[in-house]
């Protein structure tokens, strides 16, 4: 079965958040039950490509409206990630230093269209194409109604919802960009008087999934306007969880980390790379450590978290650290709050993946007060390097972290108010006191969140649409 993956954002190539972290995984594992996934993405002016070889394996023009982009499409030489990649060169467009820019409109339908373009002309074509979030949104209408690819027209095409925030809309004036289609099918790219990506996939595809069962049921409540298009196309829709690359999460082997570890060795492990954090940021190591890693947006609770860290540092003998970047307003605050408890509380603003992997392993709770989540990785991530997550139960949160008073691992709120997230953080410290600390982040290590149980409900979505696959 040949899968073709597009996606804006693949790991280790370009990350910002999970969706690349799923695209650098799912398709290994695919590969690993038989299948032939690979990759398409934009190629980026950033750093991996800057120290990887390239061989161009296809070149053509692309016309956007009235303008002619040179495309090529280009793979990669020594790849070692687990599965094929091709990257969508369009010099003018979207070779950017950031994934995301301020014109992304006309950058993304550019990687679609020399992408389908590509594709459409190949001697084998894909048994399934499975589209990534709004930046690949409107593959789903173009493969089964542009003109231009009608030998694409019996392809399965899925797609995968991983945040119904973002969607991409743009206005009707630009309708002129989308390869030729039937108008009368214009209906298929609207919602509310705009096209949209995430609407016209949800309309298009043969399969709509979101990153977690218990995201796809929220969704049907409240989908930043998706709502009643989510409750009606409902049949054809279906949450699978993520799961996490446990070859690039492994405590044992990691190598961005201070000190390796095993569940065996998990004291020493975690309290070597604390001490490091600890001393690099100013913290008392025999203090609690609590951590957030993310983007500072309110989708995380990021606004309120000025208020939670310092109402729960001042009562509380802990030291907080925060990895994240986004919201300028938020950043400068958390920025600020340093000075006022310099030795219990410290930042990084920015991105940095290899302090993330070390956050991880050294902290003792990992924060993640999102109001909404479709999947999170980070608590997976953070439960198999034995650190105990504090969750508002919703979308993945919920389905992934059961609180110790029903017997299970973690700490859960139902709010996200700053009396509820202190209240989590206080309970924690009390925990962090308790017999059963050690033995829980000792038992959360073996929790099983590889890939393996969700790359296969893939496979059987995907046979599901077409039986002879
Ligand atoms: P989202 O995709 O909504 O941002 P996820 O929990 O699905 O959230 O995935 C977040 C991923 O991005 C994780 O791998 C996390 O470790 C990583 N991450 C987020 N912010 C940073 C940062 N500032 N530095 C390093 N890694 C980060």
């Amino acid at each position: 079965m040949i899968i073709t993956h597009l996606s804006a954002e693949c790991y280790p190539i370009a990350k910002i958040g999970g969706l690349a972290d799923v695209l650098g995984a799912l398709p290994k594992y695919q590969n690993e039950l038989g299948a032939s996934s690979q990759v398409v993405m934009p190629f980026y002016n950033n750093k991996f490509t800057k120290t990887h070889k390239f061989k161009p394996v296809y070149n053509d023009t692309i016309q956007l409206g009235e303008t002619d982009y040179d495309f090529r499409i280009l793979t990669l030489l020594d790849n070692n990630l687990g599965f094929e990649i091709y990257f969508v060169d369009v010099p003018e467009l979207l070779y950017t230093d950031f994934v995301y820019t301020t014109y992304d409109t006309e950058r993304f339908l550019a990687f679609q269209i020399a992408a389908l373009d590509w594709i459409a002309q190949s001697e084998t074509l894909p048994d399934v194409i499975h589209c990534h979030d709004h930046h690949t949104g409107l593959i789903p209408f173009m493969a089964q109604e542009s003109f231009r690819y009608s030998m694409l027209r019996k392809i399965p095409v899925a797609f995968t919802i991983h945040n119904a925030q973002y969607q991409g809309a743009f206005s009707h004036d630009l309708v002129y960009l989308i390869p030729e289609f039937k108008f009368s099918r214009v209906g298929l790219l609207d919602w509310n008087h705009n096209i949209n990506p995430l609407a016209s996939a949800i309309k298009c595809s043969w399969i709509v999934t979101t990153v977690s069962p218990s995201y796809m049921d929220e969704l049907k409540q409240s989908a930043n306007g998706l709502e009643s298009l989510l409750s009606d196309e409902h049949a054809k829709c279906i949450g699978i969880l993520n799961g996490i690359d446990t070859e690039v999460w492994n405590t044992e082997t990691d190598p961005l980390i201070i000190e390796n570890y095993t569940k065996e060795t998990i004291e020493q492990g975690k309290q070597a790379n604390k001490e490091w954090l600890c001393k690099e940021f100013n913290l008392d190591v025999n203090r609690p450590l609590f951590a957030f890693i993310g983007r500072l947006v309110e989708q995380k609770g990021a606004d309120l978290f000025p208020k939670i860290f310092s109402e729960s540092l001042f009562g509380n003998d802990i030291s907080i650290l925060l990895l994240g970047s986004g919201e300028k307003h938020t950043e400068n605050e958390l920025r600020n709050l340093k000075t006022k408890y310099k030795d219990k509380y410290n930042a990084f603003i920015g991105y940095d993946e290899k302090l993330s992997h070390i956050i991880y392993a050294g902290a003792d709770f990992l924060l993640m007060p999102s109001r909404v989540e479709p999947c999170g990785l980070n608590q997976m991530y953070s439960l198999r390097y034995g650190t105990i997550p504090i969750v508002n139960s919703v979308g993945g949160l919920k389905d992934t972290v059961e609180d110790i008073y029903d017997g299970g691992f973690g700490i859960c709120h139902n709010e996200v108010t700053v009396a509820e997230v202190c209240e989590a953080i206080e309970r924690a410290a009390e925990f962090y006191n308790s017999e059963i600390f050690k033995q829980t982040r000792f038992d959360i290590m073996s929790i099983d969140h590889s890939w393996h149980a969700s790359a296969q409900s893939y496979l059987n979505v995907y046979n599901s649409l077409n039986p002879f696959l």
